[in-house]
């Protein structure tokens, strides 16, 4: 079963253009160098209708929905609550109504610490008492291990973001992990055999909670995907003139981006 990946964004937390900022890239006409805040859609075909799984719903989620044509969404998969991941979730209300005219919500999979920012921030959505009639029917599903959305095999995938423990995700032959400075030696296991492997890198120079390019690139061969790709990127790295450093197999991702993923046999029979 063959599914595509697009990836919504693949600007780092305050997106490029930054903000104020005249420097080369963010003033650049190739349109790769605009990059939204990071967010990928899984979506593939089940009997008459298609499925639609979002990882992260950042401020930019509304543009990028639009831009992707996202009309429902059928399951949230949340990386960690920093404001580049979680603000869009707001923008999930109409979505939600409309694919839920008959009640129902769309799961929303959070760790136990996402899930708290989320109810902190939404209070008026989540709160029992909440007396909110347009709130987004959405409801906080617990991370596992591995998760099912209509038959399709969600392998959480520990990292490390900074001192903080973050999600990545595997489904089928991709994985895509954001926000990393380390990868525990067990989560490497999680991640053999991939055709499409997302790896972010943010600059050259180091940060405490996210990876430079060489450790990107360190990892991506490590990893040995057929085909990697890049994201959450600041404005350092210029998509040609980076794009033409990386070694075979490792490429920049850009915002519109749509790789093909290989879901296994069985998925998009149109069950429940
Ligand atoms: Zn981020
Ligand atoms: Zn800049």
């Amino acid at each position: 079963m063959e599914a595509r990946l697009t990836f919504l964004g693949t600007g780092t937390s305050m997106g490029v253009p930054t903000l104020g900022c005249g420097c080369a890239v963010c003033t650049s006409a190739d349109t790769r160098d605009r990059r939204l805040r990071p967010s990928v859609a899984l979506r593939w075909q089940d009997g008459e209708r298609e499925r639609v799984v979002v990882i992260d719903t950042g401020p930019d989620f509304r543009e990028q929905a639009l831009r992707a044509q996202i009309r429902y969404v059928d399951a949230v998969f949340y990386t960690h609550a920093h404001a580049d991941h979680i603000l869009g979730m707001d923008d999930l209300r109409p979505l939600s109504f409309a694919a839920f005219r008959n009640g129902g919500r769309i799961p929303l999979y959070a760790s136990n610490e996402t899930a708290a920012v989320l109810e902190r921030i939404y209070d008026y959505t989540f709160a029992p008492a909440t007396t909110y009639t347009n709130r987004a029917k959405v409801e906080i599903v617990a991370l596992e291990d591995r998760m099912r959305v209509h038959g399709v095999e969600f392998v959480r995938v520990p990292v490390m973001h900074g001192s903080m423990e973050v999600s990545g995700f595997r489904f089928g032959d991709a994985a895509y992990l954001t926000d990393v400075s380390a990868i525990p030696e067990e989560s490497f296991g999680l991640l053999e055999g991939l055709e499409t492997l997302v790896l972010p890198s943010l600059r050259h120079t180091p940060h405490p909670s996210h990876a430079t390019l060489k450790q990107a690139i360190a990892w991506a061969e490590r990893i040995g995907a057929k085909q990697t790709w890049l994201t959450h990127i600041a404005h350092e790295l210029g998509h040609e003139e980076t794009n033409r450093m990386l070694p075979a197999g490792v490429a920049m991702g850009y915002d519109g981006l749509e790789v093909a993923v290989t879901l296994p046999d069985g998925v998009g029979q149109g069950a429940a």
